[in-house]
């Protein structure tokens, strides 16, 4: 059979989905919109997931069925034996997860077997300069042991050429000199209950303070070990730590009624519209897909610094082009700003000249639509942002802070 027919049987495995009818479940990471679906009342079968994730789990879903869990080794080719729904024989699967550097935890699964060879990579980030990724790129090669990748499942957040960012220890230190410059200041950071540890504590290091976080997020440091950077007494430290969707204007310009505040949102997105006025040249400033500032000044108290835990589109061309898979999907299709890699990355995959046909012609057409979308999205969704802020503003007096999955890493969702 040849590779491009070779698909692995339904009924066999899930990856992040969680409904009925698969014999073993894989988990990338505990983001809120890899979990759906995911509950305390897990019975469908075994989940497999990186130990972090593991640790991770149980706090999250606290009555979890720990006997349902698998840890397996990142890095460690495993074989897991599974049942053909059809014929009833034995399926062999080779199974590695690899650091995804994403989020604590976070993996991308290669699985091979008589189906081929298929990546999902979960969300990632492929900085191929950071030890992590070249760990990543020698433990992908040693497991591939030359064959190629038949089906590539792609974190495609960012995948047009508009995302263009900076390494994350370059946008850290950005953060560092916005709060630097601003010493009189109070700093709010808005970050997802899961991620962006590495800046947090970047920024701990670098200015000699703790950071606070809420109480949630502080048992989350205490199981990533990283607890004695973090504070939940407010009184120690002028950099604070929030909800993401705590983080607006409304908050900021009502917190500096009381003292000096800054907030900083780090993002992957390159729009600004939580903060900017609605005026016309401020529209177009937040829709301009030519400024690729990394750093920018969205509001007298606000700024945007483009730290992102997924892959720019430079990088997810680096990763096609290394691996040069023989298909690849999308595996965020729920955003009209999610486009499929297809359109742009074609000509890099394996048999390239089968499925290339008038691609170029349509990436110009879709360059256009992209660019209408941006610019009719922006107006429309910021609209649907601020009635979302008023209300989850609202639940989350009712309930002091605590935790709301709302909005929660799926940047492609709440623009
Ligand atoms: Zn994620």
């Amino acid at each position: 059979m040849g590779a491009r027919e070779r698909e692995m049987e339904k009924g066999l495995v899930s990856i992040d989905r969680w409904g009925d009818g698969s014999q073993a479940y894989f988990l990338t990471h505990l983001h809120t919109d890899h979990t759906s679906g995911l509950s305390s009342k897990w019975s469908r079968g075994t989940l497999f997931c990186s130990a972090t994730s593991a640790e991770l789990l149980s706090t999250k879903f606290p009555d979890f069925d720990l006997s349902l869990i698998r840890v397996l080794e990142v890095g460690v080719t495993q074989l897991v034996l599974l049942r053909s729904p059809s014929s009833g024989s034995e399926v062999r699967l080779l199974v590695t997860p690899i650091d995804a550097h994403h989020c604590p935890g976070a993996v991308m699964y290669l699985f091979r077997g008589e189906f081929g060879c298929v990546l999902h990579t979960g969300d990632f980030r492929w900085e191929i300069m950071n030890e992590r990724a070249v760990m990543a790129k020698k433990t992908f090669m040693d497991a591939l042991e030359g064959s190629k990748i038949d089906i590539l499942y792609l974190d495609n957040t960012y995948c047009h050429p508009s995302f263009s960012f900076p390494t994350r220890e370059v946008a850290s230190q950005q953060v560092i000199d916005i709060i630097n410059s601003n010493p009189d200041h109070e700093v709010i950071i808005g970050i997802d209950t899961l991620g962006k540890e590495d800046l947090l504590l970047h920024i701990s290091q670098a200015l000699g303070m703790k950071i606070w976080v809420w109480p949630e997020r502080l048992k989350t440091m205490h199981l990533l070990k990283l607890n004695s950077n973090f504070t939940t007494n407010t009184s120690l430290t002028r950099v604070r730590a929030v909800p993401r969707y705590s983080l607006t204007h409304e908050t900021l310009s009502s917190l500096n009624t009381f003292h000096p505040t800054i907030g900083i949102l780090p993002s992957g997105l390159p729009w600004r519209s939580k903060f900017l006025e609605k005026t016309p040249a401020a529209v177009a400033a937040a829709t301009n897909l030519n400024d690729k500032t990394p750093l920018t000044k969205l509001h007298q108290y606000a700024f945007s610094v483009q730290y992102s835990d997924h892959s720019c589109f430079s990088e997810i061309q680096e990763f096609i082009r290394t691996f040069r898979p023989s298909k690849a999907a999308g595996l965020v299709s729920s955003s009209s700003y999610c486009i499929n890699p297809r359109y742009y990355f074609s000509h890099l995959y394996e048999n390239h000249h089968i499925r290339d046909v008038s691609c170029k012609d349509f990436r110009s057409k879709l360059d256009r639509k992209f660019e209408y979308e941006q610019r009719d999205n922006f107006v429309c969704k910021r609209e649907k942002l601020s009635s979302l802020g008023g209300r989850v503003g609202a639940i989350r007096k009712g309930k002091l802070g605590a935790k709301i999955a709302e909005g929660e890493e799926s940047e492609h969702l709440i623009l």
